[in-house]
């Protein structure tokens, strides 16, 4: 598989109130061409600072980012801008509200230079599924899947190699979700795009990566092939997460049995050692105070636990 945008110890810094919070704390990661790679973890984790890293809206207070191997500061703008596109968790702010449809998903086009815009637009909106008439309404005539479907077709207007996207269905109600997720996996099945997925519903990460990443506290604390890392997780947290997830959990008594007691805590004052040991029911004294390394276990899985592997699933925890 050939690399196509890659995080390299990557931490991002914001000043809160005279302190300084890493939301984003030495982050590797590669993405492939054509595959689908999620991000997970719950909110705060750092996912759509690293999406905003990676799209080089953030400046980094470390590390760097790299287009095919290219640092992102030595790659022309407009040939980045083309390549990754974002699609955003919320439809309505991502369309000009007096722009028409066609216009909308034309912008991109004319800094491109695309010829034919016309055909472009028409065969953009038959591919996220929307009739050509819809090239004339205004966004306040459409729902709001059919808004994703347009920021979609805007997204892949200019020909990307690579989506970002940051939540693109929590907008959305749970039947259309399903539509807009069967359509981004056709699309990117049929025209190759890596797909970078921010969600943190694993349900839908099982449907559609490939690759999964783990957050917490703005580390990777667990990588691997979506389908092994789901079944069988190495890093408690991610048992627990796949635990709070009904449809994951193998039994409704596993689900109850692995709930993550209080809330991550402040990324302005992480814990010593294991950043999850406050919350990890099988802690022990090294956790508090040696970090665990992201290490490989399996080729391809890696997981940043002292005692990685110890919960394959819930029901291991005894009460
Ligand atoms: Fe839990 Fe220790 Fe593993 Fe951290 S290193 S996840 S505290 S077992
Ligand atoms: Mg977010």
């Amino acid at each position: 598989m050939t690399e196509i945008l890659a995080a390299h110890d990557v931490a991002v810094e914001f000043t809160h109130d005279g302190q300084t919070l890493q939301a984003v704390r030495g982050i590797d990661l590669t993405l492939d061409e054509g595959e689908t790679l999620a991000l997970v973890g719950e909110s705060g984790s750092g996912k759509s600072t690293l999406a905003l890293a990676l799209l080089g809206v953030h400046q980094l207070a470390r590390g760097k980012v790299t287009f095919r191997g290219d640092e992102l500061a030595s790659v022309e703008p407009h040939i980045f801008r083309k390549h990754v596109q974002p699609v955003l968790q919320d439809p309505y702010a991502s369309l000009d509200p007096r722009w028409r449809v066609a216009r909308s998903i034309a912008e991109p086009l004319h800094a491109l230079k695309f010829g034919n815009i016309e055909a472009r637009v028409a065969s953009l909106l038959d591919a996220v599924g929307l009739a050509a008439e819809f090239a004339s309404y205004l966004p306040n005539a459409l729902s709001g899947g059919q808004r994703q479907r347009v920021a979609l077709a805007r997204a892949l207007a200019p020909e990307p190699s690579v989506l970002i996207a940051d939540e693109p269905l929590s907008a959305l109600d749970m039947s259309v979700q399903a539509q807009i997720l069967t359509l981004l996996a056709d699309l990117q099945r049929t025209s190759r795009i890596a797909l970078l997925l921010i969600a943190h519903d694993l349900t839908l990460v099982q449907r559609v990566a490939q690759r999964v990443a783990v957050l917490y506290l703005g580390r990777v604390v667990e990588q691997g092939p979506a389908a092994r890392t789901l079944a069988a997780p190495l890093h408690p947290y991610t048992a627990a997460l796949i635990a709070a997830t009904p449809s994951l959990a193998r039994t409704a008594a596993d689900a109850e049995r692995l709930v993550l007691p209080g809330e991550p805590p402040s990324p302005l004052a992480p814990p010593p050692g294991c950043e999850f040991h406050p919350r990890c029911p099988i802690a022990r004294d090294i956790c508090r105070t040696e970090r665990p390394l992201l290490v490989e276990h399996a080729p391809g899985r890696k997981a940043a636990c002292h005692f990685a592997g110890e919960i394959t699933r819930s029901s291991d925890i005894s009460s």
